[in-house]
């Protein structure tokens, strides 16, 4: 399989992808190594996650290059994901023996009967990953499914390989066996290959799309299905805010990670009594974004790592001038070699247009103007999607009503485009079903066995 760097289009490496019987040959080996790997220590196996993450801070200045290189991100932000990820690493050495711990839930000395509730690992799982956070959401998936005593088939993204492979060195060097984590290199028809397997559950990030066929071949198999999927995050900006701070709040939450983040702010709807204000803040933060190659320490937006993904823009654009919305910021590809996508603002939107409907995935946002909380509201929930909402407003009361009416898995009150270890994360809708993060997400590793234990 060619790789191939998306900023320049130059190849970067060959590598062999695996074929229906190596995947075969691996997931064999898992299922022998499992039962070894669940019966070590907790302590031990938190061990080897915690020597992980030193070999990930050791090597940050390589592999923040890998993935600037294979997936086009800037490289301050690679750095930024690699910092995300120990800090997420952090969490779950912290949590899991507490979490994974049998519980005592009854004691009657009467009946002489207790209740236990311990929390058994699923066995051998899959775990289909997306290229453009591979760090973070591939961690939220190996980390607390290894230190469960689960070994992991882990597909990275066909267009995040290199750094798949990285995890898996780093893995193996810190202690994890060869056969309880094994990489599985290739692409979609390598992970329908993986999910014809046997496995005890699948845990999937990436798109409705390909989520709901997954969905749809594991239904009747009775494994846990996990589905991390799309968004169309809203933000509404109320009229009271400093507009050019939630102006400079929001075009990094829309642009970060050149707005290919399941999370990026997609749509943003603003108090028609600071719209016009707020709308030229908002591009004139856009304006000052340097564009350029990843591995330049200053640049902010990089390449698009999907080349398909230009034409879904494009398309966005178009369908939206010839609607009515305003264009004031780039609006078409940058020429050149590789996939470049100009930053783009688009004011006067609304929800006849693609842009504020279907997932982006770039850097390009709709603005619409509102009347009144009431609408915004109802135009945060008219979304097929339900990952993030937020509300920029100074005051706290009137925030929390509206978000507790908005139909999504995160909300945010002055804040966006923020991930926790401590929290959650899940989505509503066609943004998927299951969890990964905090203690919950620890636990959904794990089959919940009952024990009800009467002494003679
Ligand atoms: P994608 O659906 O194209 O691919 C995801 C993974 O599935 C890849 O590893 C791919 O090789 C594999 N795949 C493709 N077809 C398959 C099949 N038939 N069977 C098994 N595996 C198959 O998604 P992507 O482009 O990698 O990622 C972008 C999407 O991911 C966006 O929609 C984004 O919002 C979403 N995402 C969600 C989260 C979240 O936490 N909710 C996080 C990151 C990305």
């Amino acid at each position: 399989m060619k790789i191939t760097n998306p900023a320049t289009g130059a190849p970067l490496a060959d590598v062999v992808a695996d074929t229906a019987k190596t995947v075969r040959a691996k997931y064999e080996r898992a299922r022998r190594a499992q039962p070894a790997w669940a019966a070590t220590s907790i302590r031990k196996r938190l061990a080897a996650i915690r020597k992980f993450r030193e070999l990930a801070v050791e090597r940050m200045p390589e592999l923040a290059r890998t993935l600037s290189l294979e997936v086009g991100k800037p490289i301050r932000q690679s750095r930024n994901e690699l910092n995300g990820l120990t800090g997420r690493i952090d969490f779950f050495l912290e949590e899991s023996e507490r979490a994974l711990r049998e519980q005592k839930v009854f004691d009657d000395g009467a009946s002489k009967t207790q209740e236990r509730i311990a929390h058994d690992p699923l066995g051998v799982i899959a775990n289909i990953s997306a290229w453009n956070y591979p760090y973070f959401v591939g961690g939220n998936v190996f980390v607390p499914a290894l230190a469960a005593g689960n070994a992991v088939l882990y597909k990275p993204s066909e267009l995040a390989t290199l750094t798949g492979m990285h995890i898996a060195d780093m893995l193996h060097a810190a202690g994890v066996p060869e056969d309880v984590f094994a990489v599985v290199i290739g692409d979609g028809k390598t992970g329908a290959a993986l999910l014809a397997q046997p496995v005890d559950g699948v845990f999937f990030t990436g798109s409705y799309g390909t989520g709901s066929k997954i969905a749809a071949s594991t239904g009747r198999r009775m494994i846990k299905t996990q589905l991390e999927l799309g968004g169309k995050d809203p933000i509404y900006v109320t009229e009271d805010v400093d507009v050019k701070a939630a102006a400079a709040g929001l075009a990094d939450g829309a642009f970060y990670n050149t707005g290919q983040s399941c999370c990026s702010v997609e749509r943003i709807y603003v108090h028609e009594k600071i719209y016009d204000d707020f709308v030229d803040a908002f591009v004139a933060e856009v304006k000052g974004f340097k564009v350029g190659d990843p591995l330049d320490e200053a640049t902010y937006i990089g390449a698009i790592t999907r080349k398909p993904q230009l034409a879904v823009l494009q398309k966005q654009v178009s369908d939206a001038k010839k609607k009515g919305a305003r264009l004031l910021a780039g609006g078409a590809p940058i020429k050149g070699k590789g996939n470049w996508f100009a930053p783009t603002v688009l004011a006067d939107a609304d929800h006849s247009m693609l842009v504020m409907r279907d997932e982006s995935f770039g850097p390009i946002i709709g603005l619409q103007p509102v009347a009144d909380d009431d609408a915004a509201v109802e135009l945060m929930n008219d979304t097929e999607y339900g990952l993030t909402a937020g509300v920029y407003c100074r005051n706290e009361k009137r925030a929390k009503k509206i978000l507790k009416r908005v139909n999504a898995g995160t909300v945010y009150w002055n804040c966006c485009d923020r991930v926790s270890p401590r929290l959650p994360w899940s989505g509503v809708k066609h943004s998927g079903i299951g969890l990964t993060l905090s203690t919950y997400g620890i636990q959904t590793f794990t089959r919940p066995k009952a024990w009800h234990l009467r002494s003679a």
